[in-house]
C-alpha cells in the first residue's frame, strides 16, 4: 500500500501540493487526474523519492520512506519524458532494473519476452532510444516498468504519445496486467476513458489539493463540485 499523510510540497514560498492525504491499498489502481500544473507529477515524484517532501509522510508498505532514496524504494516509474538510458539498447533498458534487483537469468529472459510481445517491441530490442519514435520510446519506458516486480507502479501519462489504436491496445493490456498481477499503482492521465476504465478509484486534483476521490462511477454521477463535473464531463 501507499499512504500520503498531510504531504506538502513548496518551491520557495510557493505551495504546489497542499496537505495531500491519499491511501492506495494493496492491489488497488488509483488514477490521478486534474488540470495541467495542479501537482500530479510532483506527487508521483515525491512517492518515488525524486522530490523532497516539504512536510508530511509517505508510507510504502509498513515503512515511512521520507528519507529513503529512490533506489531503496521498491517502485517502478514511467516518466512523462520517458527518461530512458540513452547509451543502452532497448533490451538493456528493459532488463536493467531487473538485473539490479537480482533477478535470475530465466526470470529476466521470460519477463523480457513478455513485455516485448505485449508492447510490440520485438523489432526494436537492439536499437538505442535515440533511434526510436516518441511512441516507441514510451513503450520501452512502459516495458521497463512493467518488467519489474515492484511494490508500487507509478505512471505519468504513459500513453499520451501513442496514436489512438496503440493507446487502446495498451489500455487493454494494462487492464489485463492489473487483473492478472493485482498491481498497486498510481496512474496519472489526461484521458477520461483511461481514468474511467482503469481506475478502481479516481482522484481529482486541483491546485495542489484533492478535490474528490471516488470510484469512476461516483465521480462521474456524483461530482462534488462544478469543477469536477466540468472536468470529468459529467451529465448536467
Ligand atoms: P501536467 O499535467 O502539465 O503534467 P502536473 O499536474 O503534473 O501538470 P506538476 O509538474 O506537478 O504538474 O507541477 C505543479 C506545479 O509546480 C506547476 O505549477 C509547476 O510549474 C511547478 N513546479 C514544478 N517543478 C518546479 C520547480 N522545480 N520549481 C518551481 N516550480 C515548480
Ligand atoms: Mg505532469
Amino acid at each position: 500500500s501507499v499512504i500520503l499523510r498531510n504531504v506538502c510540497k513548496s518551491y520557495g514560498n510557493l505551495p504546489i501540493v497542499k496537505s495531500l492525504n491519499l491511501e492506495v491499498k494493496d492491489g488497488e489502481f488509483v488514477v490521478l487526474v486534474g488540470p495541467s500544473g495542479c501537482g500530479k507529477s510532483t506527487t508521483l515524484r515525491m512517492v518515488a523519492g525524486l522530490e523532497d517532501i516539504t512536510q508530511g509522510d509517505v508510507h510504502i508498505g509498513d515503512q515511512v520512506v521520507n528519507d529513503l532514496p529512490p533506489h531503496k524504494r521498491n517502485i517502478a516509474m514511467v516518466f512523462q519524458n520517458y527518461a530512458l538510458y540513452p547509451h543502452m539498447s532497448v533490451r538493456e533498458n528493459i532488463v536493467f532494473g531487473l538485473k539490479k534487483s537480482g533477478a535470475d537469468a530465466t526470470t529476466i529472459a521470460s519477463k523480457l519476452a513478455d513485455v516485448s510481445e505485449m508492447l510490440k517491441l520485438n523489432e526494436y530490442l537492439d536499437r538505442k532510444p535515440a533511434d526510436l519514435s516518441g511512441g516507441q520510446r514510451q513503450r520501452v519506458a512502459m516495458g521497463r516498468a512493467l518488467a519489474r516486480d515492484a511494490d508500487v507502479y507509478l505512471f505519468d501519462e504513459p500513453l499520451s504519445n501513442l496514436d489512438a489504436k496503440l493507446r487502446h491496445h495498451m489500455r487493454t493490456e494494462i487492464a489485463r496486467i492489473q487483473h492478472q498481477y493485482n498491481m498497486t499503482a498510481i496512474y496519472v492521465t489526461h484521458d477520461q476513458v483511461e481514468a474511467m476504465t482503469l481506475g478502481d478509484r479516481v482522484v481529482v486534483m486541483r491546485d495542489g489539493i484533492v478535490e474528490q476521490v471516488g470510484t469512476p462511477m461516483e465521480i462521474y454521477l456524483q461530482p462534488s463540485s462544478t469543477f469536477v463535473a466540468t472536468f470529468i464531463g459529467s451529465p448536467a
